[in-house]
């Protein structure tokens, strides 16, 4: 046996750790019967701001896991520049979000899975992360537990179908489903 103490079951500052906490995050949203998205924001290895997606609950159509995770973040910070922080979500980003992402000039953005609908963080139709004409570009990582959040939003969809209830339809007409 080695005398090295053993390595950590669980590293603290890794991808999977953090997209598990947003995974939590959007786990309150499906308690919620909202879309299950979630979202947090790290910086200098710490949670500083978490996000689950609300748009049916505060009957705002901005009010994803991304935007108020942001907002949160900006008010942790101080400041609504995000140089520091890296954001993790379940999902790809939406343009909308991708968009507030680079107002904020996040440092890097973690999806779970992409959306190929409605996707802007290059795995749907456009990447608005890393266009060369806007002043910032964020850095980008994917697939991170994304069978994990792909399975978390087809099983919320599904027993939507089951119900017959309009919002699946909707949100798959809106390009939500991955
Ligand atoms: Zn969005």
């Amino acid at each position: 046996m080695s005398d090295f103490p053993e390595e950590p079951a669980i590293d603290l500052h890794s991808d999977v750790y953090f997209m598990q906490q947003a995974l939590h995050e959007a786990l309150k949203a499906y308690e919620r019967g909202e879309v299950p998205v979630g979202a947090v924001i790290i910086n200098e290895g710490r949670i500083i701001a978490r996000g689950f997606n609300q748009v049916e609950m505060l009957k705002d159509a901005t009010a994803h896991a991304e935007m108020l995770s942001l907002t949160a973040a900006q008010e942790a910070v101080g400041d609504w520049r995000l140089t520091d922080c890296e954001l993790y979500v379940t999902k790809e980003p939406c343009p909308m979000c991708a968009g507030a992402m680079v107002h904020c000039r996040v440092r890097r953005v973690i999806f779970g899975c992409p959306s190929p609908k409605d996707g802007a963080a290059g795995g749907g139709f456009v990447n608005l992360l890393q266009q060369p004409a806007l002043n910032h570009a964020c850095d980008i990582s994917h697939g991170v537990l994304a069978d994990d959040c792909a399975a978390l939003l087809r099983r919320f969809f599904q027993e939507a179908r089951d119900k017959g209830n309009d919002l699946q339809r909707q949100q798959e007409d809106s390009g939500r489903l991955p």
